[in-house]
């Protein structure tokens, strides 16, 4: 399989648009990595660079260790799937993905063979006779997989391979690809602007943002440990809450985080703590996740914020909880009572908004 290695790699095109901006990435031997940002911030740049669709204006292009960029995209031992995925439509389902192996001069019989044994990977070998308008998107969506790992490429590249589809089929699809992929055992760079898609089906992340690297990490490290404070506010459903805090380290026998009108006291000896003592003096942002934060009641004892809850959201399997601690507002995760019979009570809300509720605080250092 194909290891890829991009060094310094900038994109300008004519027009003057720094499409991609100094960029370093390496994707590992049977890596799934996923590239992650906004509409225009330079992930199809990158991947159309790597398949050799597009010339670096600066920087290397390193595919299994030697210098790639030169090298035409047919050498380069890639197969790509995009958004679009054009089927020819005068062939079956069976000649299509079959085509690359005619390409490449491979007699019938063993591309037959190869032909029925990846469709039935994918769970469409009863319609290798139909042509593509008799199919479902999703049953088209796998044939463009097909064709793509027919020859047994190197290397996988997928530009928005699912956002054509519903979203009950994109979930569907998004477990069948990973799980696939990883059986393959192929290297593989995914584009897309899903963050959900980018948290389940990676081994690791890589967040882009107007042609820069914010980040690269596994799903839980740049989920739970953010580069960047716009890492930090793109990832994650509820946003991570972002509070700014003054720090001062009292005689290294605990840290006091001054919210404005409140303030945590993190002992000494609480790893997070440490964490934030050598911004002594200084004001920073503390990013926590909903789910870091537990309601207690008005007795805990220990590093707890006040707040009010303002009101509660209910999603079905979890409830979040909108809270004003201060002038600060946070989100919290009501883990658990969101299913419960309970909530359907109206009085439940009001009972909840007339308590002054403490908050248990776990915190991360976003920045
Ligand atoms: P999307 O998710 O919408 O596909 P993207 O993150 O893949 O976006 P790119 O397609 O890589 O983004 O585009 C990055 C930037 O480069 C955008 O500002 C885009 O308008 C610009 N761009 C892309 N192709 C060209 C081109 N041929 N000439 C000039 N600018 C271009």
């Amino acid at each position: 399989m194909t290891t890829v290695s991009l060094k310094d790699v900038t994109k300008v095109f004519p027009d003057g648009t720094v499409a991609v901006d100094n960029v370093s990435l390496d994707v590992a031997d049977g890596e799934f990595m996923v590239l992650l940002g906004p509409s225009g911030c330079g992930k199809s740049t990158v991947l159309r660079m790597v398949a050799g669709l597009e010339d670096p204006t600066n920087g290397a292009v390193i595919l299994d260790g030697r210098l790639a960029n030169e090298l035409p995209p047919r050498d380069r031992g890639i197969a790509m799937v995009f958004q679009d995925f054009a089927l020819y439509p005068h062939m079956t389902v069976g000649e299509n993905i079959g085509f690359p192996l005619r390409l490449s001069g491979v007699e019938p019989t063993p591309r037959q063979e190869r032909v029925a044994d990846v469709a039935s990977a994918l769970g469409i070998g009863d319609v290798l006779g139909r042509r593509p308008s008799q199919l479902s998107g999703g049953q088209r969506q796998r044939v463009a997989m097909g064709r793509a790992i027919v020859r047994r490429p190197g290397l996988f590249l997928m530009d928005e391979p699912l956002s054509n589809l519903d979203s009950g089929l994109r979930a569907e699809l998004r477990a069948e690809i990973s799980g696939l992929v990883r059986e393959l055992g192929v290297s593989t760079i995914y584009v897309t602007h899903d963050q959900a898609e980018a948290l389940t089906m990676a081994d690791r992340v890589a967040i882009m943002r107007k042609g820069v690297l914010q980040d690269v990490g596994t799903p839980t490290q740049v989920y739970g440990k953010p580069a960047t404070l716009y890492v930090a506010a793109f990832l994650g459903s509820p946003r991570m809450n972002l509070l700014e805090a003054s720090v001062y380290v009292h005689l290294d026998r605990y840290v006091q985080l001054n919210l404005g009108d409140q303030s945590l006291y993190l002992q000494w000896n609480d790893i997070r703590a440490r964490a934030v003592s050598h911004f002594h003096g200084e004001r920073i942002v503390i990013g926590v996740r909903a789910e870091a934060l537990t309601p207690v009641g008005p007795d805990h004892p220990g590093d707890v914020l006040h707040g009010r809850i303002r009101y509660l959201e209910h999603h079905g399997h979890e409830s979040l909880a909108f809270v004003d601690i201060g002038a600060n507002a946070v989100v919290v995760d009501e883990v658990g009572r969101g299913s419960t019979e309970d909530n359907a009570e109206p009085n439940r809300l009001r009972r909840f908004g007339s308590v002054v509720n403490r908050l248990k605080g776990r915190t991360a250092n976003a920045a």
